[in-house]
């Protein structure tokens, strides 16, 4: 009763796109993680393309992409490149594919501030944040050193930040082969994710705002440890339950689907009985965030998942913080969240 309906049956070939809708193409990339694909999204544009998200900036990318340039692409070139967020996998291979075909970047600024600032930071910085963030939330000092001697991986991830860039913003509309896209903005899994909406026919392009299988991450970030990024995911996604209910989403991960309201119910209920759980565990006794780990994750996790899984361990707490529903205890430089009430 409560899965979304998958409206694609096949996924594109390698290489090749599939037609989802009125002049939108659905293409599939290959990521060296355990996520291991992502959608991108190209729109017929006059003689040439729209381009939404272009892939991770390293590894295989950017051989395929030379491969499709004369067959999925047709010959014709990009004329825009739409950027939906910050996160390696869409920003990737923006400058890239921006500096072969001479097209713009259009992305919102809160994205872009972030691009730049990340791709700016010395290895030093990077690494010390981390390890500021980690041992504040209770991971032992000799993990911490080990998990953050990586150095600056976001520089190395993506092909450069965009500059000259074209601003995007809530509200704003792009007209692509003559039909309206409006551009709506989540947060929470990243500052100010560009979703586009054709009212039309009702076409949603996601990113990784909304996903049919798997929640996205939502992480406190090493410099900003007091935010509260929960809230403004569960706020957007009460948003988007305001598009139309047939609305089809063609989504970053996974496949495209109908069942935006449900799906988005979903996902808000996912997150609160997950802070529910949060806050019953730190009613028994004062937790860290690293206490918290196997009550959000029942599974093993390797150094990668550790970074997105305290991330996220973090973010859960501090929403329950900012509302209320625990208190925070510093001793020895550690954060334990306390709840209220008989254990
Ligand atoms: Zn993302």
């Amino acid at each position: 009763m409560s899965a979304v309906k998958y409206v694609e049956k096949q996924l594109p070939e390698p290489g090749q796109k599939k037609r989802v809708a009125e002049g939108v193409y659905w293409l599939r990339f290959p990521l060296p993680f355990a996520l291991d694909h992502i959608n991108l999204w190209l729109l017929e544009d006059g003689d040439g393309w729209t381009l939404v998200d272009t892939g991770f900036g390293a590894g295989k990318t950017r051989e395929l992409w030379q491969s499709m340039f004369d067959h999925a692409l047709e010959g014709r070139p990009l004329r825009r490149i739409v950027v939906t967020h910050y996160h390696p996998d869409h920003i990737g291979q923006a400058v890239w594919l921006a500096q072969h075909f001479g097209a713009p970047v259009y992305m919102t600024d809160g994205e872009w501030q972030l691009t730049h600032d990340l791709f700016n930071q010395t290895d030093a910085e990077m690494d010390q944040g981390q390890r500021r963030l980690l041992l504040a939330h209770g991971v032992r000092q000799a993990r911490a050193e080990s998990l953050t001697q990586r150095g600056n991986l976001f520089r190395g991830a993506i092909s450069g930040v965009p500059t000259p860039y074209q601003r995007l913003a809530a509200g704003d509309s792009l007209t692509i082969n003559g039909r309206r896209w409006d551009i709506v903005v989540g947060n929470g899994h990243s500052p100010e994710h560009a979703c586009l909406f054709r009212s039309e026919d009702r076409v949603l392009l996601s990113g990784d705002q909304i996903l049919p299988s798997i929640s996205s991450n939502i992480s406190v970030r090493k410099d900003v440890p007091e935010a509260d990024p929960l809230a403004d995911f569960l706020a957007s996604l009460r948003a988007f339950a305001q598009l139309p209910a047939d609305t089809r989403v063609m989504p970053a991960h996974g496949r495209p689907f109908e069942g935006l309201h449900m799906r988005a119910d979903k996902l808000i209920v996912h997150h609160e009985v997950q802070l529910t759980q949060v806050e019953d565990a730190c009613r028994k006794a004062p937790k860290t965030a690293t206490d918290l780990l196997p009550v959000l994750f029942r599974r093993e996790l390797d150094d990668q998942q550790l970074f997105f899984a305290m991330g996220e361990s973090i973010a859960h707490a501090n929403h329950l913080l900012a509302t209320g529903r625990v208190e925070r205890e510093l001793e020895g430089g550690v954060y334990r969240f306390r709840a209220f009430g008989a254990g």
